[in-house]
């Protein structure tokens, strides 16, 4: 069945994410600016997004699984891929064939991948824990590759030396100092290379953070780095829903499951077409806003997995089949997440497959 009637809609604006990564470049006191395009590019399309970088200079990616490196190796065919889950043993013919650059994370990652370096010297960078406890070579392990580097990185050359921060969305915390410390430690450590500490965050924390390389992530789609500042980067994903029925209800009457929102006065309640099954997170029932007919209104009652109601009394006319913003130049990402109690990460990634998705070269 043909139909042009779509229920939701992501817009994702191609244009504002080149002019972020310019933005973040000119904030990077110099530093080189990779793209980080994990779990399909923030859930925004890592297909469309890294060309549209590469567009602009970009020339390093960083993504989690081997098989996202593979499949942005023809998206990108000049570009360097680090691949942050490293190299297993398992791994490593497909990374070989792949031209992806692994990011090893303890010894014997370093040791697989020294191994399958028989005829031609691998690349790879290396991933020191400087207090995350997530991935990198705990300082145990640091001590001995710096012991024996010549012998452990045979067959390999080191492009980059890398940790990441824990807390860096926080310019107050005083861990930032303490990683970037361990950081410049293990640099010491270990022959010269060039070096990452920064992703969004990190980037304004100072000069001081940014070494060769930065990593964005989330800034490059939109979120703020440190939420609570200015946000200097600008909206990416614009959702849109449209109005499947709209309807008065009294004083006293419920809306949705659970009968969780009685209305104070008589109300108009629009139904959108998008729920959590659309990845609009049950946590915002009560708590999410939307832009009605040029105004903020809320969500009223639980989000069910295909429906939302909204409280439309307040906005201008509102009428079945029209478009409501959920994400955009007026609900504002960082808004969303902080009203779902959750980080603008979680949002974007959650955006479902049920939404037709439109790319723009536009920025706005
Ligand atoms: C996800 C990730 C990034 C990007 O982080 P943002 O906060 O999204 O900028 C950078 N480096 C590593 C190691 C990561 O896991």
């Amino acid at each position: 069945m043909e139909t042009n009637f779509d229920a939701a809609t992501l817009t994702v604006r191609l244009g504002a994410i080149a002019g972020n990564y310019r933005t973040l470049k000119n904030l990077a006191s110099g530093a080189a600016l990779a793209g980080v395009v994990k779990a399909d590019g923030y859930g925004l399309g890592a297909a469309q997004v890294a060309p549209a970088l590469a567009g602009v200079g970009c020339d390093t990616f960083f993504v989690a699984r081997l098989a996202e490196g593979v499949a942005l190796r023809p998206l990108v065919p000049k570009a360097r891929i680090f691949v942050l889950d490293g190299a297993s043993q398992d791994a490593a013919a497909a990374l070989i064939a792949h031209n992806l650059t692994p990011v090893l994370n303890d010894l014997s990652q370093i040791a697989a991948w020294s191994a399958a370096a028989k005829s031609a010297r691998l690349d790879c960078a290396i991933h020191v824990d400087t207090g995350m406890n997530r991935l990198g070579l705990p300082q145990p392990e640091l001590a001995m590759l710096a012991a024996e580097w010549k012998s452990r990185l045979a067959g390999l050359n080191l492009v980059l030396l890398m940790s990441h921060l824990a807390c860096s969305d926080e310019p107050g915390n005083a861990m930032n100092g303490e990683q970037l410390s361990r950081f410049r430690a293990a640099l010491a450590m270990l022959p010269p290379t060039p070096a990452s500490l920064a992703a969004s965050g990190g980037i304004l924390l100072g000069k001081e953070y940014l070494f060769d390389l930065a990593r964005p992530g989330v800034s490059l789609y939109g979120a703020n780095p440190q939420p609570g500042g200015k946000n200097p980067v600008s909206p990416v994903a614009v959702l849109k829903a449209r109005v499947l029925q709209t309807r008065r209800i009294d004083k006293g009457e419920s809306v949705g499951y659970g009968a969780t929102f009685r209305a104070k006065r008589p109300s108009l309640i629009a139904t959108l077409a998008l729920g959590y099954a659309d990845g609009i997170l049950r946590a915002l029932s009560g708590k999410g806003l939307a832009f009605a007919a040029g105004k903020s209104v809320p969500m009223v009652g639980r989000v069910s997995m295909d429906l939302i109601g909204l409280d439309v009394t307040d906005a201008g006319p509102v009428k079945a089949g029209d478009e409501v913003e959920l994400l955009g130049d007026h609900i504002l990402l960082d808004d969303v997440a902080l009203a779902a109690g959750t980080n603008a990460y979680e949002i974007l990634t959650s955006l479902g497959r049920r939404i037709t998705r439109h790319y723009t070269d536009h920025a706005a």
